[in-house]
């Protein structure tokens, strides 16, 4: 039995490993904390910090493979691993997706349209910034996520003093693009290099957060679509990516497809295809990283994704409770995924909910009835 070892220990390594386990593979986590999803469901838990030499050695010399579950992984890390083990993304194409700056750069030279942006490194770039850039997004180049990390500024006065309240550390200002909606699109690349997408994925955020996911994309054409696939394609070519990569796009509100970001792993936007196609996001990690076949996905039922976060896991006067799992349980196409996590907090990712159905009407039906239940908004 061959062994594989994942960098991270959250929701993504523990679905992660639990598909690998399905193909009957031995999974190894590294993870500093104790209390670990995916360590949780492991062959081992190997609890050290990601640049441990010690654990780096031991996950090497143990593991076949080796994948990462969260973007801001150590690229030196996997440098490490590489010289003598298959690692899937590899350093170089993680080391992209963890800078908005080269990120956007590589959007560029890949030929697909991103967001008019500049990028300041210092006080002294402020000066430099094109009127044209305001109102605009400053966002650091490094370790945001879930919209922590940025600023939204109307005038260069707001932008100096987002500068400095992010720290005047590298930083990419975006022009404010008028949003029509949210898409984004898992491709998946072998180091063949064959590449297979996934069908576009509408999505809601609430508060910086992903809150709601659907396929089919109920407002995008057929055109949009292709043009969606074929741009994360291009852009996973580009990188010579090998495993999952989400790539995140918007709609503007004249119809033009722009690119977001990306992030070098399973998506939670691409948690609805576990119940919804006939080969999930994490199997084609598996995949992707020991050289089994790829094959183009199929979805196979429309699916709306909720996330759980912990919110649904207090009353509205703040005391704990357990949100209905009988109710949802007993709604017609309902999947719950649950993280494993002893604590809720607000905002916290616990879980996700997929509800499937026979027609995308049918589906819907159903994720209302859920948030009825959970007491989500049932508006999205
Ligand atoms: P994630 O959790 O997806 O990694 P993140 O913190 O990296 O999020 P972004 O995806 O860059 O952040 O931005 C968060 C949200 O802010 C986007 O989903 C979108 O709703 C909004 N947003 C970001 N950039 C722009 C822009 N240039 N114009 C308009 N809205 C934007
Ligand atoms: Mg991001
Ligand atoms: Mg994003």
């Amino acid at each position: 039995v061959a062994t594989l070892g994942v960098m991270g220990g959250g929701q993504l390594g523990r679905m992660f490993v639990q598909a690998a386990q399905s193909l009957g593979y031995t999974c190894l986590v590294l993870d500093p904390d104790a209390a670990s999803p995916a360590g949780a469901v492991a062959h081992e838990h190997l609890r050290a910090d990601y640049l441990d030499p010690a654990a780096l050695r031991e996950l090497a010399r143990r593991c076949d493979a080796i994948t990462t579950e969260f973007e801001n992984v150590p690229a030196q890390a996997l440098q490490q691993l590489a010289q003598s083990r298959v690692v899937a993304p590899g350093a170089s194409a993680v080391a992209v997706c963890q800078d908005r700056a080269r990120e956007k750069a590589h959007f560029d030279a890949s030929g697909v349209a991103c967001a008019p942006y500049a990028v300041l490194r210092s006080p002294a770039d402020l000066a430099t910034v094109p009127d044209s850039l305001l109102p605009g997004i400053l966002k650091t180049a490094r370790l945001g996520y879930d919209g922590k990390g940025q600023r939204r500024v109307t005038d260069r006065l707001q932008l100096a003093e987002a500068f400095s309240e992010l720290g005047e550390v590298d930083c990419v200002l975006e022009q404010m693009l008028p949003l029509a909606l949210e898409l984004s699109v898992l491709v998946v690349r072998g180091a063949d290099g064959q590449v297979v997408t996934y069908p576009v994925q509408q999505n809601l955020h609430r508060d910086g957060i992903l809150a709601v996911t659907e396929v089919p994309a109920p407002q995008v054409d057929a055109a949009l679509q292709s043009q969606a696939r074929e741009s994360a394609a291009a852009i996973a070519s580009g990188l010579g990516y090998v495993g999952v990569l989400c790539v995140e796009f918007f709609v503007l509100k004249d119809g033009r497809l722009v690119v977001n970001e990306m992030a070098p792993r399973p998506h939670n936007s691409g948690h609805y295809t576990m119940n919804a196609c006939d080969l999930s996001q994490f199997e084609m990690q598996v995949r992707a990283m020991t050289g089994l076949p790829l094959r183009e996905p199929r979805l196979h039922s429309p699916v709306v994704m909720l996330n759980l976060l912990g919110d649904l896991w207090f009353d509205a006067q703040g005391v704990e409770r357990t949100p209905d799992w009988a109710g949802v349980l007993a709604l017609p196409g309902a999947s719950l995924h649950l993280y494993g996590k002893a604590q809720a907090r607000p905002g916290r990712k616990m879980g996700h909910l997929n509800l499937i159905g026979a027609t995308a009407e049918a589906a819907r039906a159903s994720a209302r009835q859920a948030c009825a239940l959970l007491g989500l908004p049932s508006e999205w």
